[in-house]
């Protein structure tokens, strides 16, 4: 098949209508040139495929996190990974092998422990989706931190969004009122700023692990996410 011109932009649309019709809620496109080559895996371009989360079973989180979410958790990541695959077969049939980074990803970085092989937030931020919350999560303008997200990256000729470079948490602070953990620093994200400036990974997995092991072996929590104003309310928000 005929590789596409890099000023087309009928591959982000066929892209996003595939992403779609398998149930993403949004498609980003984003230029990784601006990060180290070794972040990125050498490749050029992401794409971020957001899935929105249920509110019905996110609306049942009270003090702690429920069996439900946490199946839910794992169907959602399940259903993230089958569209990253679809879509890394779909350019690899037009001539760009790509890789799908997982939903759900577990690597060993002896710099930080609890990173994955490619940063979901960072492309998403990049393509333009929405902003790093207080708390860390990445916040969707319309669905707030309520959405899992996977990555395919790729050097096919996608056309990238423009960047977000401002958070919009403005004097908000719900997420760091509503950790258990009291991981979250408080302050507002900025391009840049390390994670760790924003909240303590290691609390957060600790407490997990400690309060909540009857659910999931403390895989999950979510009251920083439920807590969040943004995407309250909002299941029939349309971008
Ligand atoms: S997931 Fe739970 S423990 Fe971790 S930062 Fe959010 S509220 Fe705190
Ligand atoms: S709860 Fe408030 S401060 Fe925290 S991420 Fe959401 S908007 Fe930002």
């Amino acid at each position: 098949m005929a590789k596409l011109k890099t000023d087309d932009n009928s591959l982000n649309l066929s892209i996003e209508a595939l992403g779609k019709s398998l149930g993403a809620a949004q498609i980003g496109f984003s230029d990784l040139s601006v990060l180290p080559e070794n972040k990125r895996m050498g490749y050029n371009h992401g794409i971020t495929v957001i899935i929105r989360l249920s509110d019905g079973i996110l609306n049942q989180i009270e003090a702690e996190p429920t069996q439900t979410y946490f199946s839910h958790y794992r169907s959602v990541n399940r259903l993230i990974d089958l569209i990253t695959l679809r879509i890394i077969l779909f350019l690899e049939e037009l001539g760009y092998p790509s890789v799908a980074i997982p939903a759900s990803q577990s690597v060993s970085d002896p710099d930080d422990a609890f990173t994955g092989a490619f940063q979901h937030k960072t492309g998403a931020v990049l393509s333009g989706l929405g902003w790093i919350g207080r708390s860390a999560l990445f916040i969707h303008p319309s669905y707030g931190p309520r959405v899992r997200m996977g990555t395919v990256l790729t050097n096919a000729p996608i056309q990238a969004g423009n960047p977000v470079t401002q958070s919009a948490c403005g004097f908000c602070r719900a997420c760091v009122t509503a950790c258990p953990a009291m991981a979250i620093e408080g302050r507002l994200w900025e391009p840049g700023l390390a994670r760790n400036e924003l909240y303590d990974a290691f609390s957060c997995s600790n407490h997990m692990k400690e309060a909540y092991q009857h659910i999931g072996r403390g895989a999950v929590c979510g009251l920083c996410m439920v807590a969040c104003p943004v995407g309250q309310n909002n299941a029939l928000a349309k971008l």
